[in-house]
């Protein structure tokens, strides 16, 4: 079967591989699922492995199958598959037990190890390929009625963790009823962010770098009743002053700084989840650290980072992609700018990616089989 793999740590080596098609029995205990692929979603992370920034090949193998952002069919169950049909609609989660404690108890987006396993980044082939057979325990279960925007509930997966964790930690009061939230990032996570508090009912500030003027996602975000603002145009602290301060906010900008400016921009009792993976090393000075220090002390303010899903956020978005149809119909569907069909057209997919500002791309991913 057809792949698309890299060589990890090496800059543009995306290709077409041919692999052995996978077979039920590489699954043990008869847990087995055969899933056709039928569609990937490509992201910022697909395109700093394929500029060798990360990424890790599994053992035995001197390339990597690109790919987490998934959405597949169920072709042939094992023996002891109960939960699952053939010609089931399923979305596999990406990180796989490791050896830490948290791993060992089904928490592995918890993980102590150094040495992490997620398909299509870390040690374990992804789902950038014609087939996967997976356990059945990592596989979720799509409504029909939501299948055409399924490729998004890996991303947003990462952001039901956040969002949950976040009231889960605000438990600390008796009482965390947040009322405003600000998004800094306006990519696909960012959307789907302001989309996830919006279906929570907060009032929400998103910001991003683009102007105003002509950038589609900010009409996405309007359409949702949030609200759109340029960094270029509004500083965050002037933001504050426009908004007033923020109850929750989630950064998923990929620039670091961005978080320094937020941790001056939270109300009191208010939570900042950070999101962003930034592999630099990137120094800022002209912290106002005994300010920030002293709102956080003074104001019980909360800073917390987050990396991953487990299958319980798989199953909030499931919801929530449900719900978005419900009180914002074909709004998701909007978010799918860019399809491109087959993997053999893997380079229009990076191309889109690599420059995906000029061509005003949200999400693209491939159509590998019709839904
Ligand atoms: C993926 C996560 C993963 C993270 C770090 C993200 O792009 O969506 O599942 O844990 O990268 O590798």
């Amino acid at each position: 079967m057809k792949a698309i793999a890299v060589t990890p740590k090496q800059a543009n080596t995306v290709r077409l591989v041919e692999m052995d098609k996978p077979k039920l029995a590489d699954i043990p205990n008869g847990r087995g699922v055969l899933v056709e692929v039928l569609r990937v979603g490509a992201c910022g992370t697909d395109r700093e492995i394929n500029s060798g920034e990360y990424g890790v090949a599994p053992e035995g193998f001197d390339f990597l199958v690109l790919g987490h952002e998934n959405l597949g069919r169920v072709v042939e169950t094992g023996e002891n598959v109960k939960e699952f049909q053939t010609g089931d609609f399923v979305v596999a989660s990406v990180r796989r037990p490791g050896h830490s404690i948290y791993d060992v108890i089904g928490e592995q987006d918890m993980t102590t190890d150094d040495d992490y396993f997620e398909r299509g980044i870390s040690r374990l082939h992804g789902y950038m390929a014609e087939f996967y057979a997976e356990s059945a325990d990592w596989l979720v279960k799509i409504p029909p009625a939501i299948v055409e925007i399924a490729v998004l509930l890996e991303p947003l997966s990462i952001i039901e963790k956040g969002i949950s964790q976040a009231f889960a930690i605000q438990e600390r009061m008796k009482i965390w009823r947040p009322k405003t939230a600000a998004v800094f990032g306006t990519g696909t996570v960012g959307l789907l962010t302001s989309l996830a508090f919006r279906l929570r009912g907060l009032e929400v500030h998103a910001f991003g770098k683009d102007k105003r003027d002509g950038y589609f996602n900010a009409d996405l975000l309007e359409e949702i009743g949030a609200t759109y603002d340029s960094t270029m145009e509004i500083s965050v602290a002037d933001s504050v002053k426009k908004y007033g301060e923020y109850d929750a906010i989630f950064e998923c900008t990929g620039y670091s700084p961005i978080a320094f400016e937020a941790m001056t921009a939270l109300n009191q009792n208010g939570v900042l989840i950070l999101s962003s993976v930034t592999g630099g090393d990137r120094k800022i000075d002209q912290i106002p650290a005994d300010k920030i220090n002293q709102q956080f002390v003074l104001g019980n303010r909360l800073m917390f980072g987050t990396v991953n899903a487990n299958r319980e956020h798989f199953e909030m978005g499931v919801k929530d992609l449900a719900l978005s149809e419900a009180m914002y119909q074909g709004w998701l569907k909007k978010m799918l700018t860019h399809k491109v069909e087959g993997l053999e057209n893997f380079g229009k997919v990076f191309d889109i990616l690599n420059n995906a500002a000029a061509n005003k791309a949200i999400k693209v991913y491939f159509e590998v089989n019709k839904i």
